[in-house]
């Protein structure tokens, strides 16, 4: 973590004005455990006693704009993506166990009224944080299943004729069907055109004698990760792949 000249009551000038990220290229790969005075950056995020961590959602305009910062615990497991405004706040909250990445954002924030200097923070693209709770929220847990996700597991390729879709003209097709009490999770689900899922209708595949071109599995969180962002920088993507399932499809994407 680099934190230069740190003038807390800044902040929230940076958040009204918006931040201006900058990749600094010379940012150093390696933990950077520098420290920095007690409450300066504490005092522009609130209270010292504040326990919770704040919302800043990743599906906001902001978000869009920028790269999102991938977390991790502090074993070095994937955990999720978070706003640079969130990144701000856990350096903020002293919560960075350690970073990684070859990328790095500098978030510049106000001018402080006594010394003139500009204050700002620089976020790591791959951040470990403290804590037990990070740990906790497992790495093994199912991910959510949503039509977005599915539809990048299986490579936007039509499970029954192999066609390749864009996501408007796909469905989620349940290979037992629902109405058979077929249940909805990713290992009875596959990416289907809307042709093939209206002929293969209420029936199992081999039934209406439609073969699986691949097979359904479920992704693991870092895969589930991958998925979910559109805007992953090579160094995440990297991190992320290591932690990827070997039969995963993932691989397969260059
Ligand atoms: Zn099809």
């Amino acid at each position: 973590m680099h934190q230069r000249k740190q003038a807390g009551h800044h902040l929230k000038n940076a958040k009204t004005r918006g931040p201006s990220l900058s990749s600094a290229s010379s940012f150093p790969s390696a933990i950077s455990a520098q420290t920095h005075p007690a409450g300066t950056l504490d005092t522009m995020i609130g209270s010292k006693h504040e326990a919770m961590e704040p919302a800043f959602s990743i599906f906001s305009a902001e978000a869009k704009r920028f790269p999102l910062i991938l977390t991790l615990d502090q074993n070095g497991i994937p955990h999720r993506w978070i706003t640079w405004q969130h990144a701000v706040w856990y350096y903020a909250k002293q919560r960075i166990a350690w970073e990684t990445g070859t990328e790095a954002f500098t978030v510049n924030g106000g001018k402080c009224r006594n010394t003139g200097e500009l204050s700002s923070v620089t976020a790591a693209s791959i951040i470990a944080i403290k804590g037990k709770a990070m740990a906790i929220r497992g790495f093994n847990q199912t991910p959510p299943l949503n039509n977005r996700e599915l539809f990048h597991r299986d490579r936007h390729v039509c499970g029954y004729c192999a066609g390749i879709f864009s996501h408007s003209k796909l469905t989620r097709d349940h290979i037992i069907p629902y109405c058979r009490n077929g249940i909805d999770t990713w290992m009875n689900v596959v990416t289907a055109c809307r042709p093939c899922n209206e002929r293969k209708g209420s029936r199992l595949p081999e039934e209406a004698n439609m073969q699986l071109v691949y097979a359904p599995y479920i992704p693991n969180r870092a895969e589930f990760l991958i998925l979910a962002n559109r805007r992953i920088l090579a160094d995440q993507m990297e991190f992320l792949k290591l932690h990827v399932a070997a039969h995963s499809r993932v691989h397969l994407v260059s």
